[in-house]
């Protein structure tokens, strides 16, 4: 893929964070691994998704300098190459402020094995604790606390979803946003009942084969 449809795929997942609600305004940021180049391709800080050009994308290496781009980087730059140096299968990062999993994450709560579609994240979906946004102590908390998990939320602030190519990453950010909001309506009318570590396991490993064939005519 060419450098310039990589930043018009980051223009088309902004828009599409607005679209489907899972963030408003400037909030949130995403970001792709070029890891043959050792550079990352992120959000400009602060400019409105649908007023954003490929033109707009920084191109950043994996020490925050910028390599090519006329805008500041987002302000969460620090996470996004925490989380690309602590596992090498990330090669997405999607964060939004989706206010299912916010609401969860200001109450300081992890979300368990409430449906079997938290497996889009792993047998659970931890926190990490409170910093302040853009700072190198949040890129810390964030990258201790994801774990072997795809998605984490942000105590006070929002969700971090991560994958191996933006769409992934981007629909572990809506399924997450899902369970998030029956975790909430299941906790609001009793005691969810939740699923065990096998079952998730299990749930886990057949993610691996979800989705259409690829064998087809097509091919
Ligand atoms: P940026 O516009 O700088 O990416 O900030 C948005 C945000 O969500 C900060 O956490
Ligand atoms: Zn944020």
């Amino acid at each position: 893929m060419t450098l310039h449809r990589r930043k018009e795929s980051i223009v088309e997942y902004g828009r599409q964070l607005i679209a489907s609600g899972l963030t408003t305004g400037t909030g949130g940021n995403l970001s792709i691994l070029d890891p043959d180049q050792a550079r990352i391709l992120i959000t400009p800080s602060g400019v409105a998704y649908d007023a954003m050009s490929p033109a707009d994308v920084v191109v950043m290496d994996m020490d925050g300098g910028i390599i090519e781009g006329r805008r500041k980087p987002s302000s969460e730059w620090n996470f996004h190459v925490a989380l690309y140096r602590k596992r090498p299968d990330i090669h997405a990062v999607v964060h939004t402020h989706s206010v299912y999993a916010t609401t969860l994450a200001c109450l300081h709560w992890e979300i368990p094995a409430v449906h079997y579609l938290v497996g889009f994240a792993g047998r659970k979906v931890p926190l990490a604790p409170y910093a302040t946004y853009g700072t190198e102590e949040l890129a810390r908390n964030v990258a201790e606390s994801i774990g072997p998990a795809n998605a984490v939320l942000l105590a006070n602030h929002g969700l971090v979803a991560v994958g191996p190519d933006l769409p992934r990453a981007f629909n572990t950010a809506e399924e997450i946003e899902f369970v998030a909001r029956l975790y909430y309506l299941a906790r609001a009318a009793g005691e969810p009942q939740l699923l065990s570590d096998d079952e998730m396991d299990r749930v886990i490993e057949k993610f691996k084969n979800y989705g259409p064939n690829t064998g087809t005519l097509d091919d």
